[in-house]
């Protein structure tokens, strides 16, 4: 194909195929990421999907919108909006989100407060929840690395979107990948990043957020160790923390979580080789 015919498509759908960009991969799906293609030879891009900033990269001299599609996207038309310098000037690019069937994961927890929680334990769930919410919904404007690494070696136990059963109840889906691997084993950052939350929590145990710029976060849950601290700036493949069994888990896991502009997606699309997967 020329180049010339396959520009003329890329102006046509605005999209770009996956096979373009090796990370992270396109998905068009909830809880997937649309990889939109901008006009390059116009002023600085600024663009927003449901009110948040969408994060803006450049891969061979192209300008691309990278967008985080939440769980609970309905498939249909979409768009983001935006200007390239000129507020009077708004550009709309629009995209399709494909449904996307998840399987069910049933989990038994032996400490049923841990899916059930009594009233002391709320008073507690409460304000750590409005903790998560803010973290999870960081933005600033430095330039994100989207080439991750790993941040730990295992075997993937349970994938990213899963409907989850807890001792017979539904409970949310799985907002990221689990990755079973022995207590103790080193945790290091995909990317450089600053922490921007970190404490023990109910549910998620030893729990740290990373920014990556531009509204990319990684979150990482169960930790034994946490070996950063609040407004650290770690460097990539940086050891920020260890393995561990804390909070609601069956055993030793690290719980990784992915979010642009305030959503959660699937972890794999950031991952060249994701480890072996269980069931
Ligand atoms: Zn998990």
């Amino acid at each position: 194909m020329s180049s010339l015919i396959q520009l003329c498509l890329l102006l046509v759908t605005g999209l770009f195929s996956s096979a373009t960009l090796a990370i992270p991969q396109q998905s068009l799906v909830p809880g997937g990421i649309a990889i939109i293609a901008l006009d390059s030879t116009a002023g600085e891009p600024a663009f927003s999907f449901r009110d948040k900033p969408v994060l803006i990269s450049r891969h061979n001299d192209q300008t691309v919108a990278i967008v985080g599609l939440s769980l609970s996207l309905k498939p249909g038309e979409y768009f983001i909006s935006g200007h390239y310098g000129d507020k009077k000037q708004l550009v709309k690019k629009f995209f399709t989100v494909n449904d996307k069937e998840y399987s069910t994961q049933r989990i038994t927890i032996k400490d049923k407060r841990k899916v059930n929680p009594i009233q002391q334990d709320m008073e507690r769930i409460i304000p750590e929840q409005k903790r998560k919410k803010i973290a999870g919904s960081f933005y600033s404007q430095e330039t994100a690395d989207l080439e991750f690494l790993n941040p730990v070696e295992g075997v993937i136990s349970g994938s990213y979107g899963r409907r989850r059963v807890f001792n017979g109840q539904a409970k949310r889906p799985h907002s990221g990948m689990d990755i079973a691997a022995p207590k103790g084993l080193p945790i290091v950052s995909p990317a450089a990043g600053t922490v921007i939350e970190s404490g023990d929590f109910f549910f998620s145990g030893n729990l740290l957020y990373i920014h990556h710029g531009q509204g990319l976060i990684t979150l990482y849950a169960h930790l034994d160790e946490i070996k950063v601290q609040i407004g650290d700036r770690v460097q990539k493949g940086q050891q920020i923390g260890t393995v561990g069994a804390t909070g609601r888990v069956t055993g030793p896991h690290l719980h990784w979580s992915v979010g642009l502009n305030g959503s959660w997606v699937d972890p794999a699309l950031f991952i060249k080789q994701p480890s072996t997967e269980l069931n």
